[in-house]
Parts: C-alpha cells; structure tokens; sequence
C-alpha cells in the first residue's frame, strides 16, 4: 500500500507555533511525492471523565480547536476529529485512520502523566504491530524528564536545586530556543470535519469571554504582559485584588502557547530592560522577569516530580509517612469550603472566583488549600478533585504539586508547623479587601479590617449580612493540624 502521508495527532498542544510533532510531521512528509500531513484529534469522554477535566476547560480546548482547525487549513493541513469512547479504544482509532488517509507514519507530543504515558506507549505498539512508524516527540518541557538529576543520579525533590541544575543546562546547550511554524504543505482531498460546540456531559457555566480562545489570544495576553506587567511582577504577583501575574495557564494547559514562547518573551523583557545584561538571562536581570521565568519552571518541576515519582499520579503522597493521617471526614465542612460559605472571606472568595471564572489567584490557591487541609483538615485528594473538577487551567503536575505542598505530603512541601495563619494572610495580601469585596458581595459595605473577619463585628451588625460564622476554631484546628503531624515522626 503506497502510504505517503503523515499523520500528527493533537492533545493538549492546539498550536502551530513551536509545535514539535507538527514540525517534524511535515518535514518528513515534506520529502515524498503525493505526500500531505493530516492532522488529528480525539474526543475522549471516558478518559477525560476519569482525569476529572472540567467542563470549562473543555468548553476552551473546543473552543482552541476551531481555531488550530483553521491555522491548520492556511497550512492545507485538515483536522479531522475522531470520538474515542474510551482511552483503549484509541490505539485501534489511530490506526485505522492512518490506513483511512494513507499515512505512512504518526507523530505526536508526549504527555507525561501515568495513563497518558501508558495510552502513549499502546498507541506506539499499535503502530509498530501494524508495520508503520510512530514518533513520540518531547514538546511539553524544555527537558526530558529523567535527564535532570541531582548529583547522585536521582530526580530532584527540591525546587531550587532542580531550578538551578535546569538553568545551567539550558546554558550549556545554549537555550531551547521554540521553533516557528511549518509552510503550507500539499493540499489533500481531505475535508476538515466540523468542531462540536459541546460534549455530553459538559456544561461550563464560565461565560467563554473570559477566556476568549486561540493561539493568537494566547500571544496576544503573553506580549502585553511582557511589555509590562511582567517588570512589576514580584512586587505584585501575591496581590489577588489586582492583576499582577499572566494569567496564562489556561492556554499552556491546552497549549495554545508554550512555555518555551514564555520563556523567550521573559527573556526579551529582561534585556529589554537591561541592555546590558550579563550572565545568564534566566537567572541574571530585573527581578520581574527572572522572578516570572522561575514560577515559569515550577510548572516542568511537577512534571519531572511526576515521571520520577508516578505514585502521585495514584492518588498517594509523595511523602509516604504521610499516608498514615486519617483526615476528618466532615460533609457540612466540605459543601460549605465548596461553595464559598465557610465564614473566611479570603477563602470564600477564591473558592467563589474558582466557580464562576474557573481560576483562581496562585496565593488564593495556596490559602484554601492550606485551610481545607490543615484548619479543616479534610483530605487533600478530595480538594484536588474538586480544583481540577472546576479549573479551566487544571493540569494534573501542577495541581498535585500545589496540593501536596499545601498539605505537607509532598516534594519541597509547606514544613507542616508553618500554618497560613487566613486572617493575616487576607491583611497582608488583600489590605484593601478588593479582592474579597469582588467575589463576596454581601461584604462590600464592611469597612476597616473587619473585612477580613466579619465575626469580630458587633452581634446586630453580623445578623444583617447572610454570612456564615467561621467552621472551626482556628487556634484549636492548627493545633491538632500540628499535634497529628507530629506524630508521625
Ligand atoms: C493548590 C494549588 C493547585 C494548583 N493547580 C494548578 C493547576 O491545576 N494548573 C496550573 O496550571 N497551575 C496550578 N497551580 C499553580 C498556580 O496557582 C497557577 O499556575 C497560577 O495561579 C496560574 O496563574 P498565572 O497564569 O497568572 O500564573 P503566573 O504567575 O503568570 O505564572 C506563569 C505560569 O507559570 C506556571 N506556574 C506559576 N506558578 C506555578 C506553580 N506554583 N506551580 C506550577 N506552575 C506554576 C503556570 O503555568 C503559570 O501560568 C496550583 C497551585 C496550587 C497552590
């Protein structure tokens, strides 16, 4: 069978800038006669209700195909779309559509958490048994996992460490510069199949407005933020009351952009500001951009973290002692932390801006995860299902490293003795209140400190404001929260 055509397979990498496997797809379609490339892309139901996807970042990864569908028709590439109930069903799905449109070969970006990698290397196998070749591509770091390793040999646990061995590699090997998009290839006689506006089972309540989607949207948020606010940055970005940091993770999460294209435009602001910048750019410059670069790399830490130590992909703690709390099981506690009535403000207001924008502040994020786990002290697995349930940037690495740092199970975790103590993190954070008064309406007219605990207000003025008392005594819940803890040592 004369098969000329190449075939590259789209998961959360919807781009065609720095796109590793597309680029390699067309070179090497690139060189036969009749050859074209196809591009393809699964709806997966069964494997996107087990990894828990939101429906809002569902409502944006369909959203994000209409728009790679048609960069991809500019490049006379057609995006034909496939449903695969389940992910076994998928290797059978990819071969039968490689004989469907005569492709000789596969190519796609690696995905490194556990089922992914297994449904990976099953669609690799698929392909070798059926006689045709398939390409897995590093796309999603700037380092393969597992060539990182501290001095004995082993992954890195510590972010530090794991940072500064990444920015000395990158110097070494001169960066890892993203590659620009491939030219137009063949056109084939293949029409691009329509993108469905929703799936069963998915319903996003976040107005899609607030994440228009696309690659261009995507440069767009990362070049305005890069001419500016990314020189203000450290001073700002723990600040939820204002828009100090990129809000970029929803588009890495589907890969409308990546990190390589952020890191390069972090890079250009730090000399732009510094023209005479010496040293290395990652690490040497205005502390924005360097400070941005560095949360940048947290991201490819959890991932790293993950691929060494998958059991975190299993719902287990990195640190295993820590599998030995019994975590209260409390219902009351956790619908009223699910909705945004827990009678915390701040955290009521991250919970609640999670719910109606599907996001939330990255220091939000570390406060009503640190009290669900530590004041409430309800099971982190639990606030990691609901996060990812509800976040349209919600990746696994990052949200499992986030929650095991909160709870002090995991890698370079919270010391379980250093509580957020919410109140003063609200006053330290929040001075103003702006960020509670946005997303807690019935506070707005509290003035003065009280905003950060409505219950120290006189009796009459608290039964007027329809707020809850707070759930737990906070002195008493940390004490408990440490006492456990210790006892595991
Ligand atoms: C409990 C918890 C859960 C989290 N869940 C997720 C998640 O599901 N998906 C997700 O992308 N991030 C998650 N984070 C990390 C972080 O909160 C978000 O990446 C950040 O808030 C996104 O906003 P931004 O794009 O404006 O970030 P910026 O401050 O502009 O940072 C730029 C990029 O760097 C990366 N980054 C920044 N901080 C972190 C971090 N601490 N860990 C990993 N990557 C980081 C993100 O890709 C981010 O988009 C979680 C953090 C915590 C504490």
């Amino acid at each position: 069978m004369n098969r000329p055509r190449t075939l590259v397979w789209f998961r959360a990498d919807l781009r065609v800038g720095d796109n590793t496997a597309l680029v390699h797809a067309c070179r090497r379609a690139g060189g036969r006669a009749g050859a074209g490339v196809v591009a393809a892309f699964l709806i997966s139901p069964g494997e996107w209700k087990t990894h828990d996807y939101a429906a809002a970042r569902i409502d944006l990864m369909l959203r994000s195909l209409v728009d790679l569908s048609g960069s991809l028709a500019r490049l006379s590439i057609p995006l034909v779309i496939e449903t695969a109930p389940d992910a076994v069903d998928i290797p059978a799905i990819l071969t039968k559509l490689a004989a469907k449109h005569h492709c000789a070969e596969l190519h796609f970006n690696r995905e490194h958490e556990l089922n992914e990698s297994r449904r990976d290397e099953a669609v690799l196998a698929a392909f070798r048994i059926a006689g045709l070749q398939a390409f897995a591509h590093t796309d999603q770091v700037c380092f393969e996992p597992g060539t990182i390793r501290t001095g004995e040999g082993r992954y890195f646990t510590i972010y530090s460490p794991f940072k500064r061995a990444c920015f000395k590699q990158w110097e070494s090997i001169g960066g890892t510069p993203s590659i620009a998009a491939p030219p137009a290839q063949a056109e084939l006689p293949i029409k691009a199949s329509p993108i469905p506006q929703s799936i069963a089972g998915w319903k996003s309540s976040v107005p899609p407005d607030r994440w228009p989607a696309g690659e261009s949207v995507a440069h767009d948020r990362l070049k305005s933020f890069s001419l500016k606010s990314i020189l203000e940055y450290k001073d700002r970005r723990d600040m939820p009351g204002i828009d100090g940091t990129s809000q970029l993770s929803p588009y890495l999460t589907v890969g409308s952009i990546s990190h390589r294209q952020c890191i390069e435009a972090a890079i250009e602001a730090n000399r732009a500001a510094n023209p005479k910048l010496k040293g290395n750019p990652l690490e040497a410059g205005s502390p924005g951009p360097v400070h941005w670069i560095s949360e940048v790399f947290w991201r490819e830490f959890y991932i790293h973290v993950m691929v060494g130590f998958p059991r975190v992909c299993m719902h287990r703690a990195f640190q295993p002692a820590t599998e030995a709390i019994r975590w209260n099981e409390n219902p009351k506690h956790l619908e009223a932390w699910k909705a945004g009535r827990t009678g915390v403000p701040i955290v009521d207001a991250g919970m609640r801006q999670l719910l109606r924008d599907g996001w939330m502040h990255n220091r939000v994020r570390m406060i009503v995860a640190m009290y669900f786990t530590k004041d409430l002290f309800l099971n982190w697995r639990t606030g990691e299902k609901w996060f990812m349930r509800n976040l349209v940037d919600g990746f696994l690495a990052s949200n499992n490293g986030g929650w095991q740092w909160s709870a002090s199970t995991g890698t370079d975790a919270a010391p379980y003795f250093r509580i957020f103590n919410t109140y003063s993190q609200s006053e330290k954070f929040d001075p103003e209140g702006t960020y509670i008064r946005e997303y807690v309406p019935e506070l707005r007219d509290i003035e003065g400190p009280a905003i950060h605990d409505p219950s120290q207000l006189p009796g009459l003025l608290r039964t007027r404001l329809d707020y809850p008392e707070p759930l737990v005594d906070r002195v008493k819940a940390r004490e408990h929260a440490i006492q456990t803890f210790k006892a595991l040592r």
